[in-house]
């Protein structure tokens, strides 16, 4: 029970990546709000985690434990900054307290270079990378007055390489949320609030879904450790940036990618 008494939001938790965060954080305590831009989608992943057929191979919060998991909606487009803010508003309202955000909301077009339009790279920055910055800055008063906090930012092996299938404007936004988990960590040290960033290699979710099987088993290829990811993969590394385990690590990326990216 790493998060008792925890507060925490994680966006694009409607499914995948997302929504396993989500998954762990509540099986381990903490309050988590779900926010996500697809309404039916959150309705269907808070009631799995209050079902227990959460999909997480039984090892769901209820199962067992005879506890429902403390989880709650919240319908938000990240790249809005003012329904970002509401959004915040209303936890703290509610709750009292932020201790955890989680940045993972995310779009992931492939469209080739010569072909990306104006108004779609700038959807991908609005939801990837303006999202993320304004949440942040959002939770920041509560987390400083508390003196405690954590940033999770969900970037990508895109951000840290170029991407190979993933659209310029992916990889543009996922290296300046590298760049910003670094400016954050540094801001913020003093009081006691750690950001980091979790970068993933190619997962097998919704997202990479609809990429052919020829890409698929080139970037398969690529990974020494011979599978893509499953998103309880991220969301192991995410529980261990959210937990007091890493209260000495700021500023830092965990590559969680099989092995597709040495540094
Ligand atoms: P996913 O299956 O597509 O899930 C993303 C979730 O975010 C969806 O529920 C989606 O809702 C929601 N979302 C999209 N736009 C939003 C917005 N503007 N505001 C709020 N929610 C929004 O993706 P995933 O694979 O779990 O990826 C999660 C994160 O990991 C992303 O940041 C992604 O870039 C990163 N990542 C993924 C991979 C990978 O291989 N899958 C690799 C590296 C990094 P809708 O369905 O309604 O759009």
């Amino acid at each position: 029970m790493r998060f008792e008494h925890k507060v925490s939001i994680v966006t694009g938790a409607a499914r995948g990546i997302g929504y396993e965060i989500a998954s762990i954080l509540a099986r381990e305590g903490s309050t988590v709000v779900l926010a996500d831009v697809a309404p039916d989608g959150l309705d269907a992943a808070i009631e799995r985690l209050r079902s227990g057929s959460c999909g997480t191979r039984g090892a769901c919060g209820c199962q067992g434990s005879g506890r429902r998991p403390c989880v709650e909606s919240a319908v938000v487009n990240v790249g809005d900054v003012n329904a970002v803010r509401s959004m915040v508003e209303g936890v703290l309202a509610r709750h009292g307290r932020i201790d955890v955000l989680v940045n993972n909301a995310g779009i992931c077009p492939t469209t080739p270079v010569e072909e990306i339009g104006e108004a779609e790279w700038d959807k991908v920055l609005d939801v990837n990378l303006k999202g993320p910055f304004f949440l942040a800055q959002a939770v920041i008063p509560a987390m400083k007055a508390q003196r405690y906090g954590k940033i999770i930012n969900i970037a990508s092996i895109a951000g840290e390489m170029g991407a190979l299938v993933a659209g310029c404007h992916y990889s543009v936004s996922k290296a300046g949320m590298l760049t910003l988990t670094k400016v954050l960590a540094r801001r913020l040290a003093p009081w006691g609030v750690n950001v980091n960033s979790v970068a993933p290699g190619t997962i097998d979710s919704v997202m990479t879904a609809d990429w052919s099987d020829e890409q698929r088993q080139m970037l398969t290829a690529r990974i020494p450790l011979g599978r893509l990811g499953d998103p309880v993969d991220i969301a192991n590394a995410v529980a261990f940036l959210a937990s007091d385990e890493s209260s000495f690590i700021t500023g830092a990326t965990i590559d969680v990618n099989g092995g597709a990216l040495m540094r």
